[in-house]
Order: C-alpha cells, then structure tokens, then sequence
C-alpha cells in the first residue's frame, strides 16, 4: 500500500490563512508602514482591539503584527516598522506594494482591554504604540487612560487617539520609557497596565509597578513584541 502523501508545509499553512489584497501602503511615521488590505474574506472575521494577526511575509515566515483598524468586511490596517536589523518582516514591508496578495491568521491575541478598571494605563514603544492605539481607541471617553511611549524622536509619533495623556519618552538616554513611567503621577490605587514592546523593558515596566509602586502582577498584562538577537519573536 503506498502511503498518503504528505502536504509541503507551505500547501498546509495556506490553508489556515486569511487570504486579502493590499489595497494602500504609506508612511504613517517615518519608519512605519500602514499597510492596508481589503478583501471578501475579512467580512466576519472576529477581532477585538489589541489583538493581532500573524501575517506571512515569506513562503514560510509568519511575523506578528497588530491591527491598527479593522472596519468588517472593508478594510483592515497593519503598521509595520522598518527597524535596522531588517528581518523577514520589515524586508515584506519595504517591498510590498497595492494589488499584491497577502495572507494572515485569524486575529488572535490576549492583550486585551480590562472591564472595570479604574483607569488605563499604556507603556510600550513605537511596535506597542499600533495595539494602544486601536485599545485606546476603543474606550470610553470618560475612561482614564495615562500612556509612557518609547520611540527614538519625533518622526516616530504615531498618531494616537487622547495625545494629552501621552507621554512620548526619546531614546536619549537608557531605559527612557521606565523613566517616564516613574515620572508619571499616578493615582494611589492600581488600574490596569498594558506593557508591550522589547523584552527586557516590559521586564523592567512590570518590575516598576509591582516592586516600586505595589501593583499586584494580575494588573499588568504584559506581552513582549521582539527582543534584540531573537527572531520573530511570539
Ligand atoms: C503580538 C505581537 C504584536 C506585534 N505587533 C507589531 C506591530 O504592530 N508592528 C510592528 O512593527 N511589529 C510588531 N510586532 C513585532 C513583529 O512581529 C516582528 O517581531 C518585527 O517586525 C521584527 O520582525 P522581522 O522579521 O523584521 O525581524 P526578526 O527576524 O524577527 O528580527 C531580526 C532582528 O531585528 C532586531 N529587531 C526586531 N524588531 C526590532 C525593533 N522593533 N527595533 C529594533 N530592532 C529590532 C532584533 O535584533 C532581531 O534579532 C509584534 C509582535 C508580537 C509578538
């Protein structure tokens, strides 16, 4: 008997996949991409601010990217940074142009916003900035919400809904965003706390706000996008 044959590994992914077309592609910061795509399949697909979709960039690499903005069935937005160790992802997104075809996993993810809480607070950098900005977003206005972002200067402000609650922390020095966060004069009671962004920084934001300022862990969720020497990190 002959035996059944075994699908390439890239057949198989395809299979699991979202299939879409990017529709735009432009510079929302001087080092990232908004990356739209449009498509029938996005018409149901389930998603909820801060999660994120797997996208393939490669015949087999998947990278992780947030969704900035989804609107059903319409459109759904990715923001791409074009950082210097230049890997699969940000060479997809240097490359990519309207027309082309892309596919994704469903959105997934548990950073997510916390019903109840007292207020919001964001820590990140400029790859956390596309989940807070979709999670901001998507609060109430009468929500506190208070956010310490990392990026390396100006040019790399995304556009963040609530801009008077942010703190934008340059990398002048080291560790400027848990310097900023110190900075921050917080209520006395805990809300809940979204860190996402390098590794060890989320590290270091979560070793703040438990250690220093007697947050319990439970109030910080914490996911860290990418780490220096590691790839695609997830
Ligand atoms: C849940 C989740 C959501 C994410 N959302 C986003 C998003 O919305 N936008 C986004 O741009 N990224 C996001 N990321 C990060 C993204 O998935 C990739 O890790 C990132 O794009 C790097 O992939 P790459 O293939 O270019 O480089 P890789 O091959 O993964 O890494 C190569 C090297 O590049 C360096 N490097 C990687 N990232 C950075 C960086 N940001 N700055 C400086 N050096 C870096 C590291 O030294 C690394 O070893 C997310 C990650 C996760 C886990």
């Amino acid at each position: 008997m002959s035996k059944p044959k075994r699908l390439p590994f890239a057949m198989l992914l395809d299979r699991f996949l979202v299939r879409a077309t990017v529709d735009e592609v432009e510079n929302i910061t001087t080092r990232m991409r908004r990356i739209r795509v449009t498509g029938e399949s996005l018409r149901g697909l389930d998603w909820t601010p801060g999660q994120h979709v797997r996208v393939r960039v490669d015949a087999l690499t998947l990278r992780s990217y947030s969704v900035w903005d989804f609107a059903d069935g319409r459109h759904l937005d990715l923001c791409v940074l074009d950082h210097p160790g230049a890997g699969p992802g940000a060479r997809w997104s240097r490359q990519v142009r309207a027309g082309q075809p892309v596919s994704f996993t469903r959105p997934q993810g548990r950073l997510l916003l916390r019903d109840g809480a007292p207020y919001h607070l964001f820590v990140g950098d400029e790859t956390a900035g596309v989940a807070f900005g979709a999670m901001l977003r998507a609060l109430p206005v009468s929500a506190r919400t208070y956010a310490a972002i990392e990026v390396e200067g100006p040019d790399d402000r995304l556009p963040l809904p609530r801009t008077g609650d942010i703190h934008w922390a340059h990398r002048t020095g080291p560790a400027p965003v848990v310097a900023a966060l110190r900075a921050l004069d917080l209520p006395a009671e805990s809300g809940a706390a979204y860190v996402a962004g390098e590794a060890r920084t989320c590290q270091a934001v979560r070793h703040h706000l438990t250690a220093e300022r007697g947050w319990p862990r439970s109030a910080v969720a914490v996911k860290a996008f990418w780490a220096p020497g590691k790839r695609g990190l997830d």
